[in-house]
C-alpha cells in the first residue's frame, strides 16, 4: 500500500482552514433549556412522535419511530417535559415534525441505557442495536446505519472502510474523535465487522492528520485485523467512492452502490456512536459538532445534544466576529447557508460555519468557456458543464440522462470554474426534480 499517496481520480486542492479548530479538544456543550428534536433528520421515512405533549421523558427514550425499514428511530437528548409537536425548519431546508422538550436539569436517563458485551452479541444482533439505538450515517448523508449493514441477498462484502477523511475544509469534529477516542472508535469498528462478517478492515485518514494516524494505530491491536490506509489530502478524498478507489482500486460504477464492488463504507463517528451503543446503552442523542470560521469569537468542537438550537452554539463560541455574512450548516464545499439561526443540530449536523461578510462574495456568473476544467475535477466522472446546462433549463429527462444523480453533491465542479457557473447548486436542484418525477411515474 502506497502510504500517505493513496488517492483517486479528479479531485481539487482546496484551502483548509482547519487551523481554526484543529487544535481546540471537544468541550461538551451545556445542554439546552429546550431542545427541539426532528422526526427527520435521516434519509428515508419520516418517524412519528411516540410521547404526547405534557409526557415526562428522560435521556435516551425513545420519541419517535416508524414501522418502515428505511428510517432512523429518534431519542430524547435531555430530561423533561414534551411542551409542544410542531413542523419547523431544519438545516437541510426542509420542514419536518420536531418534539419540542423543555429541560428540567436533572439530566435523568432512561432505564432501557444498559451497556453489552461485544463477544455475547451475534451480527443480526449487533444490526438490531444499531436499529434500535437510531444510528445513521454521522459523515453528513444520515443514512441509516442498520439498513446499510444489512447486505441483500446474493451480494458479498469483503472488505470495510472506516472513513476518517474529513475533506471538507473548515471542520474538524472527526480529527478531535480520532485523536480523542481511538479506542472507541476501534472498538465501534470490530462490531462492524462482526456485523458484517468481513475480514479486510481499514481506517482512511488523511495525510495532514498525522496526529490521528497516529492516536489510532496505537489503539489497534494485532489481533484486531484492522490497517490505517494514509490518504493523500484532497478533495472530496472522504467521498464513498473516492476513497473505496484510493484504498481497494476499486472503481464504482456510475449510479451503483459500494456494495457492488464488495465494500461497505462507513465514519469514523458512526462507529464511535455504535461503540457507545454496545459499551453503554447509548442512542444516539449527541454528536461532535465543530463551530467555527473568521467570524466566530472562539471556533470550537463541541459534544452537542441533538436538538440543540444553532444559535445555542454560536452564543457558546462567544457570538459572531463582527457582521457575519453567511452561516452554513457543515462546510464551505457541501454545507447548506442557512436563513435562520432558530434550527436545531440534527445526526448529521459536522459543523457550523460563520464567514464574515467580507469573505462573502457576489462575483458575476458567465457564460461556460468550455474549459473542460469540471470534467477534470469530477470524482464522478460526470460532465457537469452539461447537466448544470440542462438543470437551469430544467429540463428533468437530459439531466437524468446525463447520470445527474450520481453526483455527490462535493462541489468540486463548482469550486474549479472559472466562469464561477452555478454547477453543483443547479444538479442538486435538478436531483431533487428526478427523484420526485421517478416517485410519481
Ligand atoms: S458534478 Fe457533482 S460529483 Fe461532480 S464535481 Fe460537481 S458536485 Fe461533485
Ligand atoms: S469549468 Fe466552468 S467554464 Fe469550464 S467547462 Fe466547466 S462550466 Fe464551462
Amino acid at each position: 500500500m502506497n502510504q500517505g499517496k493513496l488517492t483517486f481520480k479528479g479531485g481539487v486542492q482546496v484551502p483548509e482552514f482547519k487551523e481554526l479548530a484543529e487544535s481546540k479538544p471537544i468541550e461538551v456543550a451545556e445542554s439546552p433549556q429546550f431542545a427541539y428534536i426532528p422526526m427527520q433528520q435521516h434519509i428515508g421515512a419520516p418517524c412519528e412522535p411516540v410521547v404526547n405533549v405534557g409526557d415526562r421523558v428522560t435521556i435516551g427514550q425513545k420519541i419517535g419511530e416508524t414501522g418502515a425499514f428505511v428510517s432512523s428511530t429518534v431519542h430524547a437528548s435531555i430530561a423533561g417535559t414534551v411542551k409542544e409537536i410542531k413542523t419547523m425548519y431544519i438545516s437541510t431546508g426542509s420542514k419536518t415534525k420536531c418534539v419540542v422538550i423543555e429541560n428540567d436539569g436533572t439530566d435523568e436517563m432512561h432505564e432501557s441505557v444498559k451497556g453489552r458485551n461485544l463477544d455475547e452479541l451475534s451480527p443480526q444482533e449487533i444490526i438490531n442495536l444499531v436499529k434500535d439505538n437510531g444510528i445513521a450515517g454521522m459523515g453528513g448523508a444520515c443514512f441509516p446505519t442498520h439498513v446499510k449493514f444489512s447486505i441483500p441477498d446474493g451480494k458479498k462484502i469483503d472488505t470495510v472502510i472506516l472513513n476518517g477523511a474529513e475533506c471538507e475544509p473548515y471542520l474538524t469534529g472527526d480529527h478531535r474523535l480520532m485523536l480523542e477516542n481511538a479506542e472507541s472508535i476501534v472498538f465501534g469498528f470490530k462490531a462492524i465487522k462482526k456485523a458484517l462478517g468481513v475480514e479486510k478492515a481499514y481506517i482512511g485518514i488523511e495525510n495532514n492528520k498525522m496526529d490521528a494516524v497516529e492516536a489510532v494505530k496505537k489503539a489497534i491491536k494485532p489481533e484486531d485485523g484492522i490497517e490505517v490506509a494514509v490518504l493523500q489530502t484532497k478533495y472530496p478524498q472522504g467521498a464513498e467512492k473516492s476513497i473505496i478507489y484510493a484504498i481497494t482500486g476499486r472503481s464504482v460504477g456510475t449510479g451503483a452502490l459500494p456494495l457492488e464492488v464488495g465494500v461497505v463504507v462507513s465514519n469514523v463517528a458512526t462507529a464511535k456512536a455504535i461503540a457507545d451503543a454496545i459499551q453503554h446503552g447509548k442512542p444516539l442523542y449527541e454528536r461532535i459538532v465543530t463551530v467555527t470560521g473568521r467570524g466566530i469569537v472562539e471556533p470550537k468542537n463541541f459534544l452537542v445534544r441533538i436538538g440543540t438550537p444553532f444559535s445555542e452554539l454560536i452564543r457558546q463560541s462567544g457570538g459572531f466576529n463582527g457582521k457575519p455574512g453567511k452561516v452554513i450548516s457543515g462546510g464551505p464545499m457541501m454545507g447548506i447557508a442557512q436563513f435562520t439561526l432558530d434550527v436545531p443540530v440534527i445526526k448529521g449536523s459536522g459543523g457550523i460555519l460563520v464567514l464574515p461578510e467580507e469573505e462573502v462574495k457576489d462575483e458575476p456568473v458567465l457564460p461556460c468557456i468550455k474549459c473542460g476544467k469540471c470534467l477534470d475535477v469530477c470524482p464522478s466522472g460526470l460532465q457537469p458543464l452539461f447537466i448544470s446546462a440542462y438543470a437551469l433549463r430544467n429540463d428533468v429527462e437530459r439531466a437524468d440522462y446525463y447520470s445527474a444523480l450520481a453526483c455527490v453533491e462535493c462541489g468540486a465542479c463548482s469550486f474549479i470554474c472559472p466562469a464561477k457557473r452555478p454547477l453543483a447548486e443547479s444538479i442538486r436542484n435538478i436531483k431533487k426534480e428526478i427523484i420526485a418525477k421517478r416517485k410519481k411515474s
